[in-house]
């Protein structure tokens, strides 16, 4: 396919919905597979929504997450910039280029002005309800001629420029995931198109700007799918072609409900401050509402990418799995070189007070060991700390099975061995800490299960954990000895 242009196109609220980093996810894929072009357009008509900052905060969650922008807003510099020969980008920009198109919709035919006030539309609204209809508009300013429109425009009256719909007419339209949709103009209303306040309401500019900015496939949530027939009744009204649509069903939550703010964390902030990797969360947003044509779970961008299939997109919601994406995470944090993890991990460590970058260019070697000690149980960074945490916390036996440990036969023996050894040694070098339980077994007698078991629960206070060779080399000489002279109070 040639020329592929798609666009993200999102209001600037605050932040960016992870259902919105999905669908932004599934546009990039589509523009890498084909070559295309990835635009970003801020849709910032409804005024009342903007939220300072949010512009920034949206192109840094998209980078974060890997979604490079070829065309539209971007930043350089820590600016918000336009790049691209389709600009502005940003719809409050773009105000004169919409009234044009709305002026040639009303020379047309396909528009007209509408004076009903707020208090008729708010009556009109309730009968309606009251009769069991589905409210809208009437059609009263239909009969309007433009001659006296012209007049009651120059009094002063405020007005809305809406869409005359042609009546009792299938309009039609191909959704490359859902196939044929079609409705019937007498189910749709006579939509505002350019509002009191000379902005265009979101139908008459998503129209106006994909067209302009040469969209061939939108790529959106299903909550717009209503819309679409007033889309593509625009299209046609202003001689267009109409893209090709693809609606995306939503992000549910486990009571298959919209994934709501009120309910906890749905920002793509939220879950970068959890310490989830950008990759891990784009993978595992990839799978929610599409699925690839094997079992594979786990994918790279370039596998995405390959794989990615419209065709395959599914036609009802997909639950986010919090469980699911924690077990993606972990797959990219596996991955992590130590000092990639070190170095992603220290806002979080330096938050819990752990240790500081002074102490690691100390020591790099030793925090190279913690964090290739711990990586393996980690599913997101901000465990880190409590991963770390057998080397800060106050030695204490917190575990049923440690103390029992502490109460076996051997557990003497192999402390005592332990400290024998350690009275004789300096600070303990990596290699050393590998040989120190040979050692232990061959003075105490004690192997196996009885051997180790006693001597991790002694020095962590706990049965399961890391290799305790690292544990040994990172808890160091003289901690370990105070925490075995602790392990003793615990003895039968
Ligand atoms: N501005 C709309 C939104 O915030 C974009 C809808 C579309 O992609 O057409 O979701």
């Amino acid at each position: 396919m040639d020329n592929v242009r798609v666009r993200f196109a999102p209001s600037p609220t605050g932040y960016l919905h992870i259902g919105g980093l999905r669908t932004a996810v599934y546009n990039y894929l589509y523009a890498r597979q084909h070559n295309g072009k990835f635009l970003l357009r801020i849709e910032d008509t409804d005024r009342t929504r903007f939220v300072e900052g949010a512009i920034e905060n949206l192109i840094r969650s998209l980078t974060w997450a890997g979604l490079e922008i070829d065309e539209g807003v971007m930043m350089e510099n820590g600016e918000v910039v336009e790049k691209g020969d389709c600009g502005p980008y940003i719809q409050s920009k773009r105000l004169d280029i919409y009234k044009k198109y709305v002026d040639q919709l009303l020379e047309s035919g396909h528009a007209y002005y509408c004076f009903c006030t707020k208090e008729r539309l708010d009556n009109l609204r309730e009968e309606q309800k009251i009769k069991g209809k589905v409210p809208r508009y009437d059609g009263l300013c239909r009969g309007v001629s433009m001659e006296e429109a012209k007049k009651r425009i120059a009094n002063g009256e405020d007005y809305v420029v809406r869409l005359k719909l042609p009546h009792d007419r299938d309009i039609s339209f191909e959704d490359e995931a859902r196939g044929t949709i079609t409705i019937n103009s007498n189910e749709m209303d006579d939509q505002v198109l350019m509002k009191s306040d000379g902005f265009p309401t979101y139908h008459m500019a998503v129209v106006v700007d994909d067209h302009l900015m040469g969209i061939t496939h939108i790529i959106r949530g299903e909550e717009w799918l209503p819309s679409t027939p007033k889309h593509v009744y625009l299209y046609e009204a202003l001689g267009w072609e109409v893209p090709t649509y693809i609606h995306l069903p939503g992000v549910l939550n486990s009571d298959h409900k919209k994934l709501s703010k009120r309910q906890g964390d749905v920002s793509v902030e939220d879950f970068r401050g959890h310490g989830y990797l950008p990759e891990g969360l784009v993978n595992y947003l990839a799978l929610v509402g599409w699925s690839p044509e094997d079992n594979q779970e786990i994918f790279s961008m370039d596998e995405l990418i390959k794989a990615f299939d419209t065709k395959r997109i599914a036609k009802t919601g997909g639950v986010f799995d919090v469980k699911k994406l924690d077990w993606v995470n972990s797959h990219y944090m596996k991955e992590l070189s130590a000092d990639e993890l070190l170095d992603m991990a220290m806002p979080y460590i330096e938050k819990a007070g752990l240790f500081t970058k002074e102490d690691v260019e100390k020591n790099p070697e030793h925090y190279r060991v913690l964090m290739e000690t711990i990586q393996d149980g980690l599913d997101r960074l901000e465990q880190v700390p409590e991963a770390c945490g057998f080397l800060y916390d106050d030695y204490e036996v917190t575990e049923e099975a440690a103390l029992e440990q502490l109460k076996s036969e051997s557990a003497p023996k192999v402390i005592e061995g332990l400290q024998e050894i350690l009275g004789e040694m300096d600070e303990i070098t990596l290699e050393e800490a590998g040989k120190l339980m040979k050692q232990v077994q061959k003075i105490s007698g004690v192997k196996g299960k009885n051997l180790y078991m006693p001597a991790r629960a002694a020095m962590t206070g706990n049965v399961h954990g890391p290799e305790l060779s690292n544990i040994i080399y990172l808890l160091g000489k003289d901690e370990i000895l105070k925490r075995l002279e602790k392990a003793k109070s615990y003895f039968a």
